[in-house]
Formats: structure tokens, sequence, C-alpha cells
């Protein structure tokens, strides 16, 4: 890193503060983040995840020569199984739909694909061979078809979360079974019925246990130990205390990640979301009626260690600054090479601190509207640090009033319709609703063109 790069601070949720991160090798830094469980479409909570872990990797790769980026895919799961059987639908019919899904919603929202995205159904072998390690080392052990991995003999557990083994037994994803020696043990490997999926092993056919498949992936991809390992906050425990768990045991002079970060939750409209509270919101949901870009400025709104709170009038205001800053853009082309601004990239470098990046931004569109076409190419490039600005200003005005334009169209001949039938309720309604829309429709003698609000 030349001397004039600053330096990046991020928070590490093992020693619990914020450090200078130093990579083991400069010249490829490795980073893990766990990927989805592919049953369902993703929702703005999961989306969080992915963009605090593409905007990490965004500077990561402006300020290393190489970055290695590892997201996998959770592609066997009991909620996978039970969904597939709830739709009447075969498993890979339901992933490989689930996986097109998510890779459509995330490009929308301009989040990069990672180097590589392991599938856990193609990494059984070296799941087995981890477990096989675990055993040999007395860290494992065989009960009724089941492989459990046995926390008493790690005395490290919990050093990651700061929890307890007991704390498991309120944790997700574990269940009190009478094979197991302590409630805490979690499940390596699990006899699997016929008609489920299953891999034979030296147990008997059957199917991993979730935690299993980071190790392995991330030590096939990245080596027993590498820079960052990411996710969101609900998967420190017991997901992230037991891959490392599981990984320090294979390979125990491994420090398995150097490097913890997770993001904090989102609410919306101030509450948990679920789907009993009817505040539920899936990627699509959001982008039905919003500009995609939006949506992601949105979730940049607050640092990722913060809580984000998601409402309408956030979405609002995110609109609100897109229309500002590609107003101070003008035609600036979309592709310039400038460099990021000092201040931009400082404030990204302070944990990834995305509010000072984007008040930094705002003081550059001041600059920019005032005419001063440097700040104006700084906005761009501080832009493409954070994936945003990526279009035409014209595009964007066009575009991203999240209304399709030949919806728009149809809707002025509609209200000129209504008009020549005298029907000016009709036509009022229209012309009310585009406005509500950021529509604004002007007629002249010539006919009625529309513009952006
Ligand atoms: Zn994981």
């Amino acid at each position: 890193m030349p001397d004039s790069m600053p330096q990046l601070t991020l928070h590490d949720s093992s020693s619990r503060s914020t450090v200078p991160f130093a990579p083991l090798d400069p010249g490829n830094v490795r980073v893990y983040y766990c990927g989805p469980t592919v049953y369902d479409l993703a929702h703005i909570g999961n989306l969080r995840a992915m963009i605090t872990a593409d905007i990490l990797v965004r500077l990561l790769r402006h300020l290393y020569p190489r970055v290695t980026y590892v997201r996998n895919i959770t592609d066997v799961d009991d909620k996978i199984n039970a969904r597939a059987r709830a739709n009447g639908e075969p498993i890979d019919a339901l992933t490989a739909r689930t996986i097109r899904d998510f890779h459509d919603d995330l490009a929308a929202v301009g989040v990069l694909p990672p180097d590589v995205e392991p599938r856990a159904t193609h990494h059984v072998a070296e799941m087995i061979a981890l477990i096989e390690r675990l055993i040999a080392s007395g860290h494992a052990y065989e009960a009724q078809g089941h492989v459990l991995f046995a926390v008493a003999h790690f005395p490290d557990y919990g050093a990651l979360s700061g929890r307890s083994p007991d704390d498991l037994l309120a944790g997700a994803r574990v269940e009190v079974a009478p094979y197991k020696r302590d409630a805490g043990d979690f499940v390596l490997w699990k006899p699997s019925e016929p008609d489920l999926p299953g891999w034979e092993s030296p147990w008997g056919r059957g199917r991993p246990g979730w935690h299993i498949e980071c190790s392995a992936m991330s030590h096939r991809y990245l080596g027993e130990s590498f820079d960052i390992h990411g996710g969101g906050s609900d998967l420190l425990f017991p997901h992230h205390e037991n891959e490392r768990a599981q990984s320090q045991c294979c390979f125990p002079h491994s420090r398995f990640a150097n490097h913890w970060v997770h993001n904090a939750m989102l609410l919306v409209n101030g509450e948990k979301m679920s789907k009993s509270l009817g505040n539920f919101l899936t990627i699509r949901d959001v982008l039905s009626d919003t500009p995609a870009e939006a949506l992601r400025l949105l979730l940049l709104h607050a640092q990722y260690r913060s809580v984000l709170n998601f409402t309408r009038a956030g979405l609002d205001e995110a609109k609100q600054t897109l229309n500002r800053f590609y107003r101070a853009i003008g035609d600036l082309p979309a592709d310039s090479t400038d460099p990021v601004p000092d201040e931009v990239l400082a404030a990204m470098c302070d944990d990834l601190n995305t509010p000072r990046a984007l008040a930094e931004m705002h003081g550059l569109a001041d600059r920019a509207l005032a005419g001063d076409r440097a700040a104006a190419a700084g906005l761009r490039a501080a832009g493409r640090l954070l994936g945003l600005l990526g279009q035409s200003a014209d595009t964007w005005f066009r575009a991203g009033a999240g209304v399709d334009e030949a919806e728009i169209e149809s809707l002025i001949a509609e209200r000129l319709a209504a008009r020549k039938s005298r029907d000016f309720a009709r036509a009022d309604a229209i012309r009310t609703d585009l406005a509500a829309r950021g529509i604004l429709l002007e007629d002249s003698a010539t006919g009625t063109i529309w513009r952006r609000a």
C-alpha cells in the first residue's frame, strides 16, 4: 500500500475493537462471506449484509492489487427440503430458481459478484474430510448415525462471540437430543431419509450440518487462515462461533479468520421485519416501485454497525439525494476515471463510515452545482467507490422515477382521451397520480411533455 493511502481501520467482532486492517498477504486479500440459504427470495435484511460486503470488497480492491472474495451458497438445508415439499417441486428446481433470482436481485442493486461462489452440495467430500479430522483429534464423536462436535473439547469456544456453550440452547438450528454428550454439541453430519438428499459417508448415508460447509469451503478457496470473515450479526452466534471452533480444531495453528466483520440488523418502520407483522419486504417488493439505486443508497444511510431503519420516507430521501447528485454530475461521462477524493476515501477507510462519505459527497455536489467541474468529477468517482452514480444523469432522470416510460406515455394518451371526452375528473386523477410519483406534465400547443420533478 503506498504511503499516501489512508490506513483502513475496521471493527473486529472477535476483539470487540476497531483496529487497523493488516492483510496476511497484501498481494492477495482474502475475504469470506456467508451467502444465502436458497429456498426463497432474498429480503432487504439479507441485502444489508450483501451490500456491506460489496462496499468492503470495493474498498479493498481500491486499496490492494488483488482481492479474493468467496461467498457460498447453502443449497442443502432442512428449510429447502421443507419448502420443496410444500411447493410440490423438485429440490434442484427450487434451488436453481432461487439462485437465479438472488443473482438478478443483487445485480439490480449493483452488488458485484464474488470471485468464487461455491455451493455446499459440490463440496460434501471436503466436509467429510474435515469431519474425519475432527473425529481423529477427539473434537467430534459419532452417535446414532450423527456426528457431533464436542464443544467441551475446545477451551476457546465462545471467545469469538463472548457467549457460552449454554447459550447454544437458546440459539437457532439447535435441537436437544438424547445422543448428545453436551446439550451445546452441534451436528456435523446427520442421517438422511431415502427421499431426501444424501451422500455416502463413513457414518452411513447422510447430509452435512450447516456450520461445517463454511469451514470446508473457506479452507478450500482461502486456506487455513484468511483475512476477513463477514456476515449479519445474527450469524455471529452460533454459526460463526461453530465455524471457527471446527476450523481451529482441524488446523490447530491457524487463525481461521483474522478479522470478523458483522453488520447490524435492519428494521422496517422501527420494528423487526417479520411475516406476521406484515412488514416483511423482499428486494423485489421494494424494487417494484422504487429505483434500485435509491434502495442501495438508503442502505448506506447508516454505518454498517448501526441499526438501519427502513422507511418509505428514507427511500424518498434517497431518491432526492440521487436527483441532486445526478444534477450535480450533469453531462459528465459515466466512464470517467478521476481519482476518488481524499475526504471520501478517508471516510470509507474509517470503518466504512458511509454517512460521512455521503456527507462529503453532498459537499462535492454543492461545489459542482456552483459550477466546479473538478468537484463534479470527484463526486462521480466517489460514487464509483460506493457503487453509486453509475448511469448517466439523463438515464436516471428518465427512468429513475421508478415508473416505466412506456407506462407514462400510455397514461398521457389516456389523459388526452379523457379530456377529449370531457372526463376531466379522470384526466386530473392521472395528472395527480403521476405527480405523486414524481412525474410532472406540461401541456403545450403541440402536445403534452413530461419531466421528472
Ligand atoms: Zn457460514
